[in-house]
């Protein structure tokens, strides 16, 4: 397989490698491997778009999951439930307005920030938190939050039967407790 080498700048012969890295995060070490071109001719590991190197992206997730961090995703699709921008949901939780963005794309969250949005994805801390904030939200913010409420509060708790049948459906159960229960 061919591929350009950046180093000898030219069209050369290369294989995939296993690179094996230790990645410090926030005081701590992590061991991850990815997938890593190795030019024959000049010995350089190299990443291309095909083999990107996800190494630092590896190494965070090992840290959230050590710490128990909600993950980049976990955050999104509950900003997308609320319907809110990203600077929507900092402004509710009192962050910093890039705040959100920055956590979507992948920045390590502060634990208490992390707490703060764990809370929020309860009925009743989230009920706590608009009481709180409600003064500095939009109406459409407010109205958003309120169907997110009012949704979570009714939805119905399937039975035995209704579980089983469930199973094939997707239900969401991540660990931080907070629940996505099947739409019946
Ligand atoms: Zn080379």
């Amino acid at each position: 397989m061919k591929e350009i080498c950046p180093y000898c700048m030219d069209k050369k012969e290369v294989k995939v490698i296993e690179l094996k890295e230790k990645i410090p995060v926030k005081g701590s070490s992590f061991s991850v491997s990815t997938k890593a071109l190795e030019c024959r001719t000049c010995k350089t590991k190299f990443s291309t778009k095909k083999y990107p190197n996800v190494a630092i992206e590896k190494a965070f997730n090992l840290y959230r999951e050590k710490n128990c961090l909600l993950l980049p995703e976990q955050i999104k699709s509950f900003r997308k439930e609320l319907k809110l921008t990203q600077g929507e949901l900092s402004k509710l939780f009192g962050f910093g307005g890039v705040t959100i963005s920055r956590y979507e794309s992948g920045a390590i969250q502060e634990k208490s920030h992390d707490n703060a949005l764990r809370m929020g994805m309860t009925i009743d801390g989230m009920t706590t938190l608009l009481n709180q904030m409600k003064q500095l939200l939009s109406d459409k913010t407010i109205k958003n939050i309120e169907t997110w409420i009012m949704e979570k509060k009714y939805i119905r708790i399937p039975s035995l039967k209704e579980k089983a049948k469930s199973v094939v459906q997707k239900s969401i159960i991540d660990f931080s407790g907070y629940k996505t229960l099947p739409r019946l």
